[in-house]
């Protein structure tokens, strides 16, 4: 038998005063579409519950919003990760009608060419059977539409051991290559994959000298609330999966035992 903690825990969210919770989705695919993957994919439906449950503790404003803003109210943002195409076919609808800004960070060669490697250490993509990513005009539509664009490398490699080249050709590149199409700044970085090992001290550096002025990662915590000025500090991001409400319950009071030990 659960003891009454286990089931306060499982069941009640704690969520500290002021709390910033950066979010991280992917694509929004049922998995009868050809777009639906299981690495990416969240089913609309399931997508739906997650936002209501989340829309009852968090306040949901745009990324820069979050950022900036001194509020006293746990405040959320909502980003998502590679460009695909179901953030504007499937959830756009989903977030205009809840009110929730978003913001999109992109690989510019999944923008120009329409694919993307991720590796040996996850199921690929089946290019032929569908399109997955926006496109140039579809991205440009979407940023003319307030929503916010950064950039998460040209190609989507891991960093965390790239040389000096590489990491400029990753970093700068698509930089330039958005902000060509965009026809506006993009200072806002994710790093692809966004654990401890995709990251250097030396894609760091690159990521400064590019000119960005937010550098983002994908760990479960909440922003911390008094180092972003520094813009060597990682901003975290929560992933937004699969996750049932009580999936982002435990998450939720996972991370708040984190807050209030200071880890
Ligand atoms: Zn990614």
């Amino acid at each position: 038998m659960k003891s009454l903690f286990r089931k306060l825990f499982d069941t009640h969210s704690y969520v500290p005063s002021s709390a910033r919770l950066i979010l991280v989705s992917h694509d929004i695919s049922s998995p009868s579409d050809a777009t639906y993957s299981k690495g990416n994919s969240t089913p609309p439906e399931l997508f739906e519950r997650q936002l209501s449950f989340l829309q009852e503790k968090f306040q949901f404003v745009s990324l820069p919003e979050l950022l900036r803003s001194e509020s006293p109210e746990p405040l959320a943002a909502l980003t998502f990760d590679d460009g695909f195409l179901t953030v504007k076919t499937r959830a756009a609808s989903i977030l205009s009608a809840r009110l929730i800004p978003f913001s999109i960070f992109c690989n510019g060669k999944a923008v120009a060419e329409q694919r993307l490697d991720y590796g040996s250490e996850y199921e690929p993509l089946d290019f032929s059977r569908t399109r997955f990513y926006l496109n140039e005009s579809e991205l440009k539509e979407l940023h003319k539409n307030g929503v916010g664009i950064g950039s998460h490398g040209l190609t989507h490699q891991p960093l965390g051991s790239l040389g000096a080249e590489s990491l400029k050709q990753e970093i700068a590149e698509n930089k330039r290559y958005l902000e060509n199409l965009l026809g506006s700044a993009v200072t806002n970085f994710a790093f692809p994959f966004g654990k401890p090992r995709h990251i250097s001290e030396a894609a760091i550096r690159v990521c400064q000298e590019a000119g960005h002025s937010r550098l983002f990662s994908a760990l479960p915590s909440y922003v911390p609330r008094n180092k972003l000025e520094l813009p060597e500090t990682l901003i975290p991001r929560v992933s937004l999966h699969m996750q049932s409400e009580a999936d982002l319950n435990v998450l939720l009071n996972r991370m708040a035992i984190k807050e209030v030990a200071g880890i």
